[in-house]
């Protein structure tokens, strides 16, 4: 199949939509109608594809109908989770798009520790449900991203120092594969699909449910956001660096690098000045974390400190603001780092300074010890032993600045690759997909060749190819 074939044509198969939304408890969306707009829109602006049909699941049975009949009229499938793909791999030109919004419903068994979480719900439905027992699974940092897009290929959070990835804590998924059977994948049934989902983002079909592992959490948990001053210069950044290698068990944390909004919650002499926010989170009891974290307060003087205990939920809301869905035009890259070296903090500063818009951040990532303690071959995801990541998340308003932007971020996305080993990255922050099968495989590195295995195995004629796309092995 080419990547750029199928397109649904309505008129042609008028009698098999019939047949098909006579089933279905969803719907089946064609162009022309509000909600098929309201469906197809993502988060990033940039994005304005038009699928030749959108079908919007009320369960299982709808996904596999779907499924089926994409495969039947030879259309590529793209999947809608959450819909924050920054690439927008979520929505499809011509082809069928699922959109899971209408599958979110999250249950929490909590004497067992474990959550049942539908393929579409987001990170704000799975901390309501949980919180309501005093349990937390590792999830995003902004409520409204998917579980499903940002899980399916690591997913980095605030808890990734105590309790790993979200991969790390999912123990079974649901998944209708291309040939439209429902198959559980855990570590005692399909144990190769299993590993393939920790990581491989969402090339081996329709995740219909994920089962995640709880921990007990809060609901109060401290968090640490004093904001410095750009000028402030490294020394805060590297007495942050030096502080976790006694606390990475613990302490989920970045440097995120912004501007100084115009809003009343800042002193009005930085208004517009840059900025950095050492933010942190303990993953235990609030006092004890207030009373450890203290010292990354007290690293210079400070714009502002946002620190305070907090319920967990509201720590999982408090960036939201930052980034709200579909205003914004954004181009994301990021690379693992073996460390954090003086230059790498240099760059990043230098990199905050000349960014084109007040809107963009860049972080500095510490990814902690339950992340790094997962061994290379447990996961799709691979080798484990960089313990930063640098990210580049560039957002602006105005189409007409998108070539400053995009390539404001490549100059210092590749101005900053010495920093990395072998090209690694995060392929939730990897671009709009422009580097093509080439980036792809320097992020699974030596794991690219088993991917390839299982995907022939579970999607031969790659009918699930919107996403960082995985080849059949031949
Ligand atoms: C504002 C914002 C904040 C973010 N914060 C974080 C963060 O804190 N940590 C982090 O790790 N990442 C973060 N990300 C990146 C995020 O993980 C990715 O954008 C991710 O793809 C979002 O998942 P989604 O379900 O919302 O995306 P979608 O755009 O819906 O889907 C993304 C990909 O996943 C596939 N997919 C979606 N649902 C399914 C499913 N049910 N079954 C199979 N495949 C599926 C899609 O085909 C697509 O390829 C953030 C992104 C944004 C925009």
């Amino acid at each position: 199949m080419n990547i750029q074939s199928g397109t649904f044509d309505a008129t042609a198969s008028a009698d098999a939509l019939d047949a098909l939304r006579s089933g279905l408890r969803g719907d089946a969306l064609l162009p022309g109608t509000d909600s098929y707009d309201t469906a197809r829109a993502v988060w990033n602006a940039m994005i304005d594809r038009h699928p030749g049909l959108i079908v919007r699941p009320r369960g299982v049975a709808d996904v596999i109908d779907a499924v089926n009949f994409a495969r039947d009229h030879d259309l590529p499938v793209s999947i809608k989770g959450g819909g924050h793909n920054v690439a927008g791999h979520a929505v499809c030109d011509g082809g069928l798009m699922i959109d899971l919004g209408l599958m979110r419903t999250v249950r929490v068994d909590p004497q067992a520790q474990r959550a049942q979480v539908e393929g579409g719900a987001t990170w704000g439905d799975v901390d309501r449900e949980s919180q309501a027992f005093g349990l937390a699974t590792p999830g995003g940092l902004i409520s409204d991203t998917g579980v499903a897009g940002l899980t399916l290929a690591g997913g980095i959070g605030w808890l990734r120092s105590r309790w790993g990835l979200c991969v790390d804590n999912v123990i079974s998924f649901d998944v209708v594969t291309a040939a439209g059977e429902l198959v559980t994948a855990s570590a005692d049934r399909n144990p190769d699909l299993y590993w393939a989902l920790r990581g491989g983002g969402g090339n081996f079909g329709v995740v219909v449910n994920f089962e995640f592992a709880l921990h007990p959490l809060g609901p109060t948990v401290m968090f640490a956001a004093p904001i410095y001053p750009l000028n402030a210069g490294p020394g805060p950044i590297r007495f942050w660096r030096d502080f976790l290698a006694d606390w990475g068990d613990r302490i989920g944390s970045l440097v995120e690098f912004s501007t100084v909004a115009e809003s009343e919650d800042f002193p009005e002499a930085y208004w517009g000045q840059r900025c950095y926010t050492i933010a942190a989170v303990w993953a235990g009891d609030a006092d004890e974390g207030e009373r450890v974290m203290q010292p990354l307060r007290e690293q210079g003087d400070l714009i502002t400190d946002f620190s305070s205990q907090m319920a967990y939920c509201d720590v999982q809301r408090l960036f939201d603001t930052l980034m709200p869905a579909g205003d914004f035009r954004c181009y994301w890259k990021s690379h693992y780092l073996a460390g954090l070296p003086d230059e790498m903090i240099e760059a990043a500063l230098t990199n905050a300074a000349a960014t084109p818009s007040d809107n963009t951040l860049s972080s500095l990532w510490n990814m902690g010890a339950a992340t790094m303690a997962v061994p290379a071959e447990a996961t799709a995801i691979g080798d484990r032993s960089m313990g930063w990541m640098y990210s580049l998340d560039s957002v602006w308003p105005d189409p007409a600045d998108d070539e400053a932007n995009i390539a404001f971020t490549r100059k210092a996305w590749e101005e900053t690759r010495n920093f990395s080993q072998e090209g690694r990255l995060y392929l939730n922050f990897a671009g709009h997909g422009e580097d093509g099968e080439a980036l792809v495989k320097d992020a699974y590195g030596k794991n690219y060749a088993k991917l390839a295995a299982i995907k022939a195995k579970y999607d031969p004629e790659n009918l699930f190819r919107f996403n960082q796309n995985i080849r059949p092995a031949n």
